[in-house]
Parts: structure tokens; sequence; C-alpha cells
């Protein structure tokens, strides 16, 4: 330590967040007030999705899924699995047998054009990558059972049928909303003819998050996104998800997508959105929806830190007033950044001087470093304590002794400090004989959804029998 100190740049050791920035940014930082505040509305939202009477108005869905069981071990086979919905669109071949799991997946792109199309567009799209994948892999021939994680909000009539409540995430087709996206896609591979599937259940990638962390560890009821956009599902008990209408479960469980990126939406979130929030949202395609995952999601977390960075710019607060054509461009700073700039130890800033270069803001002062590396702190810490208080409502709901959340997204894997900002928060504000861990998921939108697939086809032969 003395070492260090002793190599240490002293003016850099002795920088400090600029007052006027570090006052304009007390508007990010959310306190336990406010947090509990937040969970107190949380929890009443979540139980105006559940009752039916309140349901079609609430903004928290709590959609009922339909997936019923777990993974046994006995699941075994091939099948198919699409991911649509997050960073990429992936199309995957999962073989199962016993505990063994082999996993084949090739990534395409959803051009913005087609994220902005017509559904028929988009579903040809699918099927197209699809059918190239499964000729690429000789599986085109065999009627294989396929697992669809489409992350957006369902409204569920079963395990292959679901509704398209609205698109987030900057999706925005024509011709899907109140259409049944399974339909969508099995009239696209009709249109095609040259690939054999049978999809045997849609799901939300909470879902199979949860599903891919429970065939590990038991005490998983919790699944978890904080990547482009942000969600979460858990285990309610089936007498109070009263949408539930399909036979009795036998566990006497549900599985809940709470599309809890909605939250908000009605205005419960306002008294913490800032100019920052409110810029994003009108410039997005979805404008006055899903506020609470805007202030969250890896979509959005860059653009509210460019956001400020740009105020704080024209107010002559950093970069001695003098920004660049790429700072002051929409969607020009990437979540990424974030990461790498809170990746940097205290006091260095390798990270951050590349993004100044990379932005064309040479001109940065080791002043303006610091204080940048603040905004993003602000920014960071916001969506982490954020989902910290929607677990820590969700946990004292559930009232379950020990309960392990499953979590996946690009935002949670890669921002350097994301797990203990939330370790820490959940453990200051949830009921303290509560046992909880955070768990990442491998992979949950693929390999969930094989498991959700073979789980679905196993029951149907058990069935048959
Ligand atoms: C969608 C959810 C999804 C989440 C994470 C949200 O925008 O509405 O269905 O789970 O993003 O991908
Ligand atoms: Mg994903």
């Amino acid at each position: 330590i003395v070492h260090e100190e002793f190599g240490r740049n002293h003016e850099t050791a002795e920088l400090h967040v600029s007052n006027e920035i570090r006052d304009k940014c007390r508007e990010l930082i959310l306190d336990n007030d406010k947090l509990k505040k937040i969970m107190e509305v949380f929890l009443d939202n979540v139980e105006r999705g559940l009752k039916k009477k309140t349901h079609s108005t609430a903004t928290v869905k709590c959609f009922p899924t339909y997936v019923q069981d777990l993974p046994n071990g006995t699941e075994h086979g091939k099948f198919l699995a699409l991911d649509l919905g997050g960073t990429n669109f992936r199309v995957l071949l999962i073989e199962l047998s016993g505990e063994h799991f082999e996993m084949k997946s090739k990534i395409f792109a959803i051009p913005q054009h087609i994220m902005l199309g017509s559904g028929e567009q988009l579903f040809d799209h699918i099927a197209e990558c699809l059918a190239i994948f499964v000729k690429e892999e000789h599986v085109q021939d065999q009627r294989l059972p396929l697992g669809f994680t489409f992350s957006f909000p369902l409204s569920q009539r079963g395990l292959t049928v679901g509704i398209l409540e609205r698109w987030t995430k900057g999706f925005n087709c024509s011709n899907v909303i109140g259409n049944d996206v399974v339909t969508l896609l099995n009239e696209a591979i009709d249109r095609r003819g040259d690939v054999l599937i049978e999809v045997t259940a849609i799901l939300n990638d909470t879902t199979g998050t949860l599903m891919s962390c429970a065939w590990k560890n038991k005490y998983t009821r919790i699944g978890l996104i904080v990547g482009t956009g942000s969600n979460a599902c858990y285990v309610e008990k089936q007498k109070n998800a009263e949408l539930w209408d399909d036979v009795d479960m036998g566990s006497g469980n549900v599985l809940i997508n709470m599309e809890w990126g909605a939250f908000g939406d009605d205005g419960a979130l306002d008294f913490v959105r800032t100019q920052y929030d409110e810029n994003i949202d009108k410039h997005s395609v979805n404008p006055g929806k899903q506020k609470h995952e805007k202030m969250i999601s890896g979509m959005y977390m860059g653009e509210l830190v460019r956001l400020a960075l740009q105020r704080f710019t024209k107010e002559n607060l950093l970069f001695g007033g003098k920004g660049s054509d790429m700072l002051f461009e929409r969607g020009r700073f990437y979540t990424k950044y974030v990461s790498e700039i809170e990746s940097d130890p205290p006091g260095v800033f390798n990270n951050l001087i590349d993004v100044c270069e990379e932005l064309g803001l040479k001109h940065a002062t080791e002043q303006d470093y610091v204080n940048i590396r603040y905004i993003c702190e602000c920014i960071s810490r916001r969506s982490a304590h954020l989902v910290s208080a929607g677990l820590a409502m969700l946990l004292n709901k559930m009232g379950e002794k020990r309960v392990t959340v499953g979590v996946d997204g690009s935002v949670y894997r890669y921002h350097p400090h994301f797990h203990n900002l939330m370790m820490e928060k959940i453990r200051e504000l949830v009921d303290p004989s509560i046992q909880f861990d955070l768990m990442l998921s491998e992979d949950g939108s693929g390999r969930g959804a094989a498991l959700v697939a073979a789980v679905a086809s196993r029951l149907q032969k058990e069935r048959r029998v």
C-alpha cells in the first residue's frame, strides 16, 4: 500500500468530484427511504397484476406462464431453440442425455429495418435463419421439438400460445400485437415449406434463466434479467395467481412473468425520474412505456450517461465547455463504456482515456475523468439499486426462508460491481431472516428453452402412454 501511494501521481490522488457536478447528480441517488417507498408501491402493483379484477388496468402485468414442471434429469434427445429479444438473435441445437448437455448455436443479426418493419418480414427472417441453421447441422429432415425464447410481454393461454401485449427494447413490428406469435412463426415456416419443427413451448428469457439455474440449484425461485431489457419471474402460490385457469399444478405453484419493466408507466416512479429519463423516453420507439426498464437496462444506460455528460458540457462543467460531435450524438456512448470505465481501479483512468479518445474528447483533463467516472457510478448504482428494491420486495412477499435468484444479462455479467452492489443493497432492504443469493445463469435463453421444450415433450409422451 505504501508503495502504491508513493508511486501515485500526486495530483490525481487529490482530485475530487467537483462540487457542482456532485450537487447536480444528487437526484440520481436513491437513498433507502426512497427505495422503500418504491418497494411499497411496487408490491401494490404486483398484487394488482395478479388479481383478476385489477389485471386489465395494472401496469405490472404478472402474467402466469404455463411452465409447470422443472426438469427431472430424464429428458433426452435433440431440441431446437430460438432466442429473440436480447442483443442477438440465436438459433440453437441442443442434445440432452441425463446430466449431459451439448449445444451448437449460431448468431444472426436482426437488421434495424426488420426490427421496425412488418411482423411478416420479421417471422420470415426468423424462419429463414432457422432453415439455414438446420441445413448446416443436417437435421432438416427430423421433426424436432423447439423451444422459443421470445423475450417480450406475452399474455399466455397455454405453453404454446402467447399473445404479444407490447413490443419493447427497440422492436416495433406492425401486425403482431394482439396475435399469437407461435402461429405467426408456424405460418412463416409453412410459407417456406423446407423446415420441419414442432414448437413445444414459448417462454420468456427470465423463465429460461430460472429453469437453467433450477437444474443445478434447488433453491432457485426467481429468474432475473438485467441485459438489453430488464424483467423478473418468480414462483407464486397458485391461489394468488388468479389469472391461472389451467389444471391444478400439483406443486401448488405457478411461475409468474412479472414484466416489471412496465413499472412506473402510470407515473408511479415520477418522483425519482430525472430530465435524462424524460429525454430517453421521449426519443424511444415506445414513449410512455417501460419506464422502470429505461432506468435500469443496458439499452439505455450508456445514453443516460451521455445525456448527463452533454448537459454538464453545455453548462461548462466538463471538457472546458467544449464537447465533440460524437458526444452530442444520440446512442453514441455505449453501455459497455460504463462497465469499462468502472473497471479501472480507483484513481486510474486507462479505459476512460480510451473512451474519451474514441469520442473525440482528447482535451479531457484529469478533473474531467474524475467527474465522468462519478457520473457513470451514479447511473449504474441507481440501476443496481432499483433492481435490488424489486428483488427485496419479491423476497419479502414470497416469505421463503432461502431463495436463489438466477440472473443473466449483459449489464449483470459485464458491469464490474453490479453483483456486489446488489448483494449489499438487497441485504439492507430485505427481511433480515431471509437467506438469498444471486447465481449467474448459464445461458438461460438457450439452455433454458431447450429444457422447457424437453420437459414439455417428455410430459406429452407420458400423457400419450
Ligand atoms: C421484456 C421482457 C424481457 C426483458 C429482458 C423486456 O423488455 O418486456 O419480456 O424479459 O426485456 O429481456
Ligand atoms: Mg438473452
